[in-house]
């Protein structure tokens, strides 16, 4: 019975790695390819986005465009 318990721990781990990232990301901020305006996003929306390198298949709150690149966290 113990592979239950090691499947169970892996599954775990992986949602939790998973759910560190996303929330990592929603820390950050993102521009709108259209209107340029800056905006923050719910970990929610991020998880269940299309994304490749720092852009996202994200709508703009502010004008409706789909589609808006991530701004770099670091910086205050
Ligand atoms: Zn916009």
């Amino acid at each position: 019975m113990g592979w239950i318990i090691v499947t169970a721990v892996v599954i775990a781990a992986a949602f939790i790695l998973c759910a560190l990232y996303v929330k990592q990301i929603a820390k950050h901020k993102f521009r709108c390819k259209e209107c340029s305006e800056e905006f923050t996003l719910n970990w929610k929306t991020i998880l269940f986005s299309q994304h490749y390198d720092n852009q996202y298949e994200i709508r703009c709150p502010h004008c409706g465009h789909k589609g808006c690149t991530e701004i770099s966290g670091k910086d205050k």
